[in-house]
């Protein structure tokens, strides 16, 4: 267990755990003509980045609720740390940048909630919405990933995951995201390429989140390789051997358990945003 009392910081967390699933029929307008958008552009081709452009509506389940969150509970201190030291760091960088940041809002919630996005679904997993500039967890998505995928867990692998969706988040404030998004509508083909080199480029951000922590000493020796464990997990290869046995490169959106781990590496040992420019290499 990481040492987070070592940081001080809070980031913007709003706790829906304890309402409800969303009701189905609030799909924003917004949301569903992206998602059209995109489907077009690709023929139906690409599989949309899940964990960053839009939530698709599935059939929602009207189970209720048995826990109620009454109150700031560990896990909401946990995500608040978690994201107030990637504000923290994410600050300077953008100022090295000239570029303002403004921190984006992360959303605890249970089976489903609304976003900016349309419906926010826990079977979606953790993920970032480019129009509310919000993060959407379900925090049981990790248990999925322990019993389901094999991941070994552990508070730093959920720290990895929340870094890598606030890593979405400095994407739009850095302005690649519009570019990247603009490039997908002028060559559907490409969608899929694109989008594996933004998920790896925020992999790649959370691993300069864990440097910006390490001289902290927030992490133990060692437990770092929590989150490497946890980037290979949610390679698309891992996903695709699991879901069907069978590995199709053509539909990966994310990248290889070996590209992930690549990359958050590279942004982990290098501390430097230059050297997660994944548009130009590998
Ligand atoms: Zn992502």
């Amino acid at each position: 267990m990481a040492d987070w009392g070592k940081i001080s910081s809070r980031g913007n967390v709003e706790d829906r755990r304890s309402m409800g699933p969303a009701v189905v029929g609030g799909i924003s307008i917004t949301g569903v003509i992206l998602y059209m958008l995109v489907n077009y552009l690709t023929n139906g081709q690409v599989n949309i980045p899940l964990d960053e452009l839009e939530s698709i509506p599935v059939d929602q389940q009207q189970s209720q609720n048995t826990e109620i969150f009454d109150g700031e509970d560990d896990y909401e201190v946990f995500a608040s740390t978690v994201l107030g030291s990637n504000n923290d760091m994410w600050v300077n960088i953008l100022k090295n940048e000239n570029k303002s940041y403004t921190p984006p809002k992360l959303v605890l919630f249970r089976e489903a909630t609304e976003s900016g996005c349309g419906t926010a679904t826990s079977q979606i997993g953790p993920h970032y919405c480019t129009l509310d500039h919000t993060i959407y967890l379900d925090e049981t998505f990790f248990d999925k990933l322990v019993d389901q995928y094999g991941a070994k867990g552990g508070d730093v692998a959920e720290a990895y995951i929340i870094s890598h969706e606030v890593g979405h988040h400095a994407q739009s404030e850095l302005g690649i995201t519009d570019v990247v998004m603009e490039k997908m509508q002028q060559n559907g083909n490409d969608a899929n390429e694109l989008s594996v080199k933004l998920e790896l480029q925020a992999d790649c951000f959370s691993g300069l989140w864990a440097n910006s922590i390490r001289d902290i000493g927030v992490l133990s020796p060692g437990e770092i390789s929590e989150a490497m464990d946890a980037a290979a997990t949610v390679g698309d290869d891992r996903i695709q051997e699991k879901a069907n046995g069978r590995i199709n490169p053509e539909n990966w959106t994310h990248g290889s358990s070996e590209q992930r781990v690549f990359w958050f590496t590279k942004g982990y040992e290098s501390g430097s945003l230059s050297s997660c420019d994944t548009f130009n290499q590998y």
